[in-house]
């Protein structure tokens, strides 16, 4: 397909409808450095309106309170509606984002469908409960949405981050203002058409572009939203903090950055772990929150690890996301590409060995050679830093304590994968890491959505994904009466 072919929605969706503004951040590709598009920033007033929108529709179609039932049917429609245009959503995906078309064909269309479906099945199987109670009381739990659930996304994975944020906010009951990342607006706008076509009332799903001190800002301290659901950086994530507690407390979900280790003992599986170790980092060229960016590995097999992911690192071949072929991700941003480049050349300067990449492909876009770095200390700005490329540090240890002491990351705890063929022992150690995931000889997340994800420390609050988020997408309210 041409680029002049692929869909790119203009303006907001609200209530149904594209509300055209002045365009005045440009979207660039990211595989030719060339823009490819414009968007409308969101002021207050157009997030104001997509919150009555919201409110409006909650309204005429009783969305929260209809029969569980007919919130599940919706959702396999617009799920269904989704699979039938996958291609045309694969090819709007990778016109901007770091998403080659074969990989969101293959995995990120589907996923967010799968998604869709995963929490569509909460809606009448999940309820409020009944306490015990005595001849001379009733007493049970009520279990409500929220009402307008106001979400933001990154660019990363854009169809699947609206995914996680639409599905289960809409599972329960809720109706969703959501602004996708400025730098790959188009997907989420996408989506949200399609659910007016699979038959959700206009004004459930509601789209605004913009960034984040406008628009972000306008949604998260607005007196409408009631309840944030965000996942970015750990930066933004703080300053969304502060602007709720600013203007009005509300419920958060945040998912926020992470550094996490992958630690590989002398009994593993080494082909098993080489594997693992490379995809636990290059999908996406880095650029996925739970990237294995710390490889952690005891001493008798360091060498051999190291030279063969040196020369799995070697193989990547940097492809246009709008190619046929599958290849190697795009760095989102030249901006990006310049900071991933900064910390390789502080790491080396502060002693760090480049055993392999350390530097930009030689083509046209923002592609950066898979890299490894070695001789690093706990201090070293490629050890400490969310580098959110396709940057691996190496070092290694000798004994449990230490590799422990060397997993631990002063701010974030998003996962962690344990390499071992001693089961006790990683279950043991499973329990000593402070992530919200651990990978035992794996590494990444499986299609199955069941299992909650989120992180611990400065790496976020509460959890997308699984049982938890459609229960986060809810509150209760305790009812008692006496008889
Ligand atoms: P980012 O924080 O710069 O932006 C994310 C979104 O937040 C964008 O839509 C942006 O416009 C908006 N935003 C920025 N500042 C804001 C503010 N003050 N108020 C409201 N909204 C604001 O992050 P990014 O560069 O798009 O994405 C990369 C980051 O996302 C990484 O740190 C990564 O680890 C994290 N991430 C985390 C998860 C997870 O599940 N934990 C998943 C994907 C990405």
């Amino acid at each position: 397909m041409q680029l002049s072919d692929i869909p790119r929605p203009a303006g907001h969706f609200i209530a149904g409808r594209h509300v055209p503004g002045d365009e005045t951040i440009e979207v660039v590709s990211p595989s030719t450095g060339r823009p490819v598009g414009a968007i409308p920033v969101a002021d207050a007033g157009i997030v104001d309106e997509a919150v009555a929108a919201a409110r409006a529709a909650l309204a005429s179609s009783g969305w929260g309170g209809v029969a569980p039932r007919d919130r599940l049917r919706a959702l396999h429609a617009w799920a269904d509606l989704i699979e039938q245009e996958a291609e045309t959503l694969a090819l709007i995906e990778a016109v901007c984002s770091s998403r080659p078309a074969a990989q969101a064909r293959s995995g990120d269309v589907p996923v967010t469908a799968e998604q869709i479906r995963f929490f569509a099945e909460f809606a009448d199987k999940e309820g409020g409960a009944l306490v015990p109670t005595s001849d001379a009381q009733h007493g049970f739990i009520s279990d409500e949405p929220y009402g307008v659930v106001g979400a933001i996304t990154p660019w990363n994975f854009p169809i699947n981050m609206a995914g996680w944020k639409l599905g289960p906010a809409l599972a329960a009951g809720n109706a969703v203002v959501l602004k996708p990342s400025e730098m790959t607006p188009w997907s989420t706008l996408y989506l949200a058409e399609l659910s007016v076509r699979a038959g959700l009332t206009a004004g459930l799903v509601n789209v605004v572009l913009g960034d984040g001190p406008v628009t972000g800002t306008a949604i998260t301290g607005h007196a409408g939203i009631d309840k944030v659901s965000f996942t970015g950086s750990t930066r933004a994530g703080a300053a969304i903090m502060e602007n709720v507690a600013r203007t009005g407390i509300k419920p958060m979900t945040l998912e926020l950055g992470g550094k996490s280790p992958m630690v590989v003992f002398a009994d593993a599986d080494l082909d098993l772990a080489a594997a693992c170790l490379d995809r636990g980092i290059m999908p996406n060229a880095g650029q996925f929150c739970v990237a294995g960016s710390r490889i952690l590995v005891e001493e008798s097999i360091a060498e051999e690890l190291a030279a063969r992911l040196a020369e799995r690192f070697a193989r990547y071949r940097p492809v246009d996301t709008l190619a046929e072929a599958d290849g190697f991700s795009p760095i989102i941003s030249g901006k990006q590409m310049a900071r991933i480049d900064g910390i390789v050349r502080a790491s080396a300067g502060q002693g760090a060995e480049v055993l392999c990449g350390g530097e930009a492909f030689d083509r046209e876009g923002n592609y950066y050679r898979p890299t490894l770095l070695t001789g690093v200390t706990q201090d070293n700005p490629a050890v400490t830093e969310e580098i959110f490329g396709p940057v691996a540090t190496f070092q290694t240890f000798a004994t449990e304590d230490e590799a422990m002491a060397l997993a631990a990351h002063a701010t974030y705890g998003l996962a962690a994968g344990l390499f071992t063929r001693d089961l006790s022992r990683a279950l043991r150690l499973s329990r000593r890491i402070e992530a919200g995931t651990v990978w035992i000889n794996r590494y990444g997340r499986s299609r199955d959505h069941i299992l909650p994800t989120g992180g611990w420390k400065a790496s976020g609050l509460g959890k997308d994904l699984g049982r938890e988020a459609y229960h986060a997408s809810r509150r209760t309210k305790s009812v008692l009466i006496d008889l």
